[in-house]
């Protein structure tokens, strides 16, 4: 299935993942809080997560679309170290120059190297197990870098890991690794 299907298979089937929940919070206690911030953010992930594992085909949208930001993410990671090792000069515009210089040549080859290092389509990008890092990462996410309360995060988890799965099922090439 191309970007397309996979995106709008996500757009439009959220209401089951939502359900889902909603009956493991009413039939089993699990501690889901379904609040707007939860189901919105969720959506959200649940949309990406339905195209995410075609990131490791390199004509996909997803992999060119994700090649600029991980590029200007170690670009800027770089340079947060470099100016801090980049005295060359007795001037501070050449120092920055140089120190984003430097950063800039990195980001130019992380564009490749994305590209090199992404496992083969269809490979373990492509299973339940990175479905589940990609909850975990969410839940990470959201419980520790935007603070949400647990049940929130436990939800869009939840959500996120459903979305991934979805591909899989699309893709009828559910495999656990
Ligand atoms: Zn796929």
């Amino acid at each position: 299935m191309n970007y397309e299907g996979h995106v709008l298979g996500g757009i439009l089937t959220y209401p089951i993942a939502v359900l889902i929940a909603s009956l493991l919070k009413s039939y089993l206690n699990l501690p889901f809080e379904l609040t707007f911030v939860s189901m919105t953010l969720g959506y959200g992930f649940y949309v990406l997560g339905s195209d995410l594992p075609d990131m490791d085909h390199p004509d996909a949208l997803i992999h060119k679309g994700a090649k600029p930001i991980v590029s200007v993410g170690i670009g800027s990671f770089v340079f947060l170290r470099a100016r801090d090792f980049s005295n060359f000069t007795e001037f501070w515009w050449a120092n920055l120059t140089i120190a984003w210089l430097i950063s800039a040549v990195v980001a130019f080859g992380a564009w490749y190297g994305f590209s090199a290092v992404m496992p083969k389509h269809r490979g373990i990008i492509h299973t339940l197990t990175f479905a589940l890092i990609y909850g975990l990462i969410v839940f990470l996410g959201v419980r520790y870098g935007l603070s949400l309360k647990f049940g929130e995060a436990l939800f869009i988890s939840l959500a996120a890991f459903s979305g991934y799965t979805l591909h899989l099922i699309s893709d009828r090439h559910i495999k656990l690794i």
